[in-house]
């Protein structure tokens, strides 16, 4: 019902995973209706917003971009801040991109966790998705829906034995992101390394941070679950979800689908306000409460 901010302060460092820039990031609480904000700490605090107007490119991760300031991989850490239900953060980073750690968002909850959360005196508001939204690129689409509360389905299809067809689905909350998908890491096929490498990207890739998979195995295996990459699918795109700037009530589905397609969604649908609404926790009650009778007159 109410807004919340982080209770203290935690700090973590790391490499970046596309440039390989060694970095630090700080979670410090904010007050209320500050939303989630990333503060370039070695260019003088410049704000970034988590928002979907800041994002930039998009392929291989998430890029925010405000007035020419970079900032790389915002999705695990925002996927974690995201599903946790903190609505106000200042996330300060002293370098162009997020430190990848593990590659999944495990260290992220674990700082979240030492933080712990703090309400605000200042009522949550929520992005309350009233009519359906379609996106489709060749086999691949995301669309999101009307819904009571924040769910997410992921689909993926790698012909590869280790993948192959792997369907995820979830309601969100801390609880369900901590024990189902905090934990699952990104993931490249061997033979994408050197001509990502080529492209200038995964720069801070390495064993420890990346599971790779060869032609017909795992290089660094065991997997954390044997669907680790529709799971970890299913992290990125909440983590892009959160740059919708509040809470979401709505079904996400995400068919073969990556940042690309998932922040354009997000694009899309903050475009048209006709597809949603912001309500507060007490709005969307009573509409459940009235919805109820009315079930039974469909028989
Ligand atoms: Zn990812």
């Amino acid at each position: 019902m109410f807004q919340t901010t982080i209770a203290s302060s935690a700090t973590t460092e790391g490499v970046g995973l596309h440039t390989g820039v060694y970095g630090h990031v700080t979670l410090t609480p904010a007050p209320a209706e500050t939303g989630i904000v990333f503060r370039r700490t070695d260019l003088d605090n410049f704000p970034i917003e988590a928002q979907g107007h800041n994002v930039a490119r998009v392929s291989y991760a998430t890029s925010l971009m405000k007035q020419g300031v970079l900032l790389s991989t915002t999705e695990h850490l925002l996927a974690a801040i995201y599903s946790c239900g903190i609505d106000n953060i200042f996330i300060d980073v002293d370098s162009i991109e997020i430190p990848i750690l593990d590659g999944s968002a495990e260290p992220f909850m674990q700082m979240l966790e030492k933080c712990g959360i703090r309400k605000l005196r200042r009522r949550r508001r929520f992005l309350k998705v009233l009519k359906p939204l379609e996106l489709v690129e060749g086999d691949r689409r995301v669309g999101i829906y009307p819904a009571n509360e924040f769910h997410v389905r992921c689909y993926v299809d790698f012909p590869h034995p280790q993948v192959g067809r792997q369907e995820f689905e979830m309601t969100v909350n801390a609880d369900s992101f901590r024990h189902l998908l905090a934990r699952a890491r990104t993931f490249c096929f061997e033979r994408d390394i050197e001509p990502l490498r080529a492209m200038g990207l995964i720069r801070g890739g390495s064993l420890e941070n990346a599971i790779v998979l060869t032609e017909s195995g795992v290089m660094n295996g065991p997997l954390r679950f044997p669907d680790e990459f529709s799971r970890h699918k299913a992290l990125d795109l909440i983590g892009d979800l959160a740059l919708v700037g509040l809470p979401l009530l709505a079904r996400v589905e995400a068919h073969k689908a990556g940042h690309a397609l998932h922040t354009q969604l997000v694009s899309r649908l903050l475009a048209d306000p006709s597809l949603w609404t912001i309500t507060t926790a007490e709005a969307f009650v009573p509409e459940m409460d009235q919805a109820q009778p009315v079930a039974p007159a469909a028989d």
